[in-house]
């Protein structure tokens, strides 16, 4: 069994994880099983799901995305002092810990962060 926030694996008994202490949340595979259970299950136990992970790489992502699209406009080390702080921001908010909020969070940001790499 595996953290479904961090992928940590986990005692049989444990409560919360120790590594980022979400709450383990115990899938009863007695459940009559449909396709959409059986996909969450699997998704669930995979030890590399890491989706702190995820969002690390889609906020270096974007910092290279907004890179790309303004480095030929103002040069490249402008470029890149423009995209920082919109990473490191980025960053910040992949660390809420509540995964549906900061899922919110981040495209929010991103949304605005586009806004005004576009109209600026
Ligand atoms: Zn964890």
């Amino acid at each position: 069994m595996f953290c479904i926030e961090c992928g940590t694996k986990l005692e049989a008994n444990q409560k919360f994880c120790k590594n980022c202490g979400s709450p383990i949340k115990i899938s009863k595979e007695t459940k009559t099983p449909s396709k959409t259970s059986n996909v969450r299950t699997a998704v669930n136990n995979s030890p590399k799901s890491s989706s702190k992970k995820n969002y690390f790489f889609y906020s270096l992502g974007f910092g290279l995305f907004i890179i790309l699209i303004t480095a030929p406009v103002w040069g490249l080390p402008y470029a890149i002092g423009y995209a920082l702080p919109y990473v490191l921001i980025l960053l910040a908010a992949s660390l809420i810990p509540n995964k549906n909020l900061r899922k919110v969070v981040l495209a929010l940001l991103s949304f605005i962060f586009l806004l005004i790499v576009i109209f600026s």
